[in-house]
């Protein structure tokens, strides 16, 4: 446990240190390691007043990630601005800004103000093609884009804004109306102010951005959750009757396997709003008023339809019912969760496009309530990576990362039996971090600055794998799998 402990600490210093030098990808990696570090280690205390307090550590870690990740998703989309701005007018040569570094090496130094404050709206799925596994934009109120219906509805076009569109032709002005119709504002009237800039704000997610190509592995869980989810709204004649969809779909298994990454590459292939909703973004701030925010985010999922809403561990939201520690507020969330369920489920009616699809995750299915475990009727493993998966994961963890010749993937991942995906991920970030923490040891910060970036990016060899394979542990133990496979055995639905 210390070294678990020393862990967060140095991750949590390394993410902060990282944000201050401007480098925001790397902050967001550890920052990502840290929230997963604590949430495992949450799961282990068993004194509540202890728990609690790692709970709030981990809000506000996640609030910290939060800001780091909006910082990020601004300065990208200045960095796509810019690169429009080339396309549109061809002034600014694409050598004085290169679109995969910053305009300048100094953080505090923002780069040259963009035209984007002179535009009419912006045009949130342009700058998604043209910057396509970027963050999201900064997040605030307004209309939500379902970014990806193009894969579903027909070709793309290039991302360029629709004011100072060069060159017009038929397709791009059919997308245009597409966007304009798709910028629809939830009419707030009516309800609590506060809930629905919450919702907007902390749950509904723009552009999840996941695709299949992102997740390693889990070939079955993939064909499961198309046939589950995708295709009832691709085809929703041929899901009807004894084939009507799924109600709401479970995905179990251990922590870090890629559950949360499904859902987001579910709603981004199939094009659909995506709810995000985690314990934390129910409960903590409006306790007393969470069941109002659960009615609210299905009356929204339904008006922003078709929509995924994904439940990330839906077991703390709903335990077992008639335990000690159910609580009246959690037993009226709980309730009005299974009314709302009731009223959505796989293709509502003739239209696909009112669809609101339930997709629930769950690192602890025993502990679930069983009216809502019937609820959720189709229930998928979402096990640890095979040895394929693990190099997979290996080789998508690494795709930015200048790995050394001694370095062989294959090795490496026949050493990480038993790890999960986010340990994997944490192995990676460790070992390619290894040759930076040795550069910079003992350095201040405006030394570090001072260093030339080719000094600090060293190729990652084997010896550092290793290493890093002896700080990270292992998160799921042989117990823990062996009570999956037996829920699964009694629950499971393959
Ligand atoms: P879960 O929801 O099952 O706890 P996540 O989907 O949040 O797990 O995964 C946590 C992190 O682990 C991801 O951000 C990703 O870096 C890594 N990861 C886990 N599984 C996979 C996978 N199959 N493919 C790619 N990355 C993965």
């Amino acid at each position: 446990m210390s070294a678990s402990l020393s862990d967060i600490s140095e991750n949590t210093k390394m993410g902060r240190e990282s944000a201050l030098l401007g480098n925001y990808e790397t902050s967001l990696v550890y920052y990502q390691g840290v929230i997963q570090q604590i949430q495992r280690l949450v799961q282990t205390i068993k004194d509540s007043v202890r728990k609690e307090k790692w709970q709030q550590v981990r809000q506000e870690i996640a609030q910290e990630y939060e800001q780091v990740k909006d910082i990020s998703s601004t300065l990208s989309s200045f960095k796509t601005e810019n690169s429009n701005f080339n396309a549109n007018y061809g002034e600014f040569s694409p050598h004085n800004y290169p679109r995969h570094e910053e305009p300048t090496r100094d953080p505090d130094v923002w780069p040259p103000p963009t035209p984007v404050e002179h535009r009419p709206t912006p045009q949130i799925r342009g700058r998604e093609k043209a910057a396509p596994r970027r963050a999201e934009p900064s997040r605030g109120r307004g209309a939500p884009s379902r970014p990806n219906s193009d894969r579903r509805k027909g070709p793309s076009y290039g991302g360029v804004d629709k004011g100072k569109e060069p060159v017009k032709d038929k397709g791009r002005e059919k997308k245009n109306k597409h966007d304009e119709e798709s910028e629809k504002v939830f009419d707030s009237s009516g309800y609590d102010k506060d809930l629905v800039e919450h919702l907007e704000r902390d749950i509904l997610q723009k552009n999840p951005n996941v695709h299949w190509g992102d997740i390693a592995d889990l070939v079955e869980a993939k064909k499961l959750l198309e046939e589950a989810v995708v295709l009832p709204l691709i085809v929703p004649d041929f899901f009807k009757g004894i084939r009507r969809p799924w109600k709401g779909v479970l995905m179990v298994g251990p922590p870090g396997t890629g559950k949360t990454m499904l859902a987001k590459a579910v709603a981004t292939e199939c094009g659909t709003t995506f709810f995000n909703v985690s314990t934390s973004s129910l409960t903590s701030k409006y306790r007393g008023e969470s069941e109002k925010l659960v009615r609210l985010l299905f009356e929204m999922a339904r008006f922003y339809a078709p929509s995924t809403i994904f439940i990330d561990e839906i077991d703390s939201i709903c335990s077992k019912r008639g335990s000690d520690s159910e609580h009246e507020a959690s037993r009226r969330v709980k309730s009005e969760l299974l009314v709302q369920m009731d009223g959505v489920g796989g293709v509502c009616g003739e239209d696909p496009s009112k669809t609101v699809m339930v997709l629930a995750a769950t690192n602890f299915p025993w502990d679930l309530d069983e009216a809502l475990r019937r609820r959720l009727e189709k229930r998928i493993y979402i096990p640890l990576p095979t040895a394929d998966g693990r190099v997979e994961l290996l080789k998508i963890n690494l795709r930015e990362v200048e790995v050394s010749e001694d370095a062989n993937l294959t090795r490496v991942a026949s050493k990480l039996e038993g790890y999960s995906g986010a340990d994997i991920t944490n192995v990676c970030r460790d070992a390619a971090m290894m040759s930076f923490r040795r550069r910079i040891e003992g350095l201040r910060p405006e030394q570090i600055r001072n260093i030339p970036k080719d000094e600090l990016i060293q190729p990652t060899t084997m010896e550092d794998f290793e290493n890093a394979i002896l700080r990270v542990n292992k998160s799921v133990s042989k117990e823990d799998l062996e009570r999956y496979e037996k829920w699964m055995k009694e629950f499971g639905s393959v």
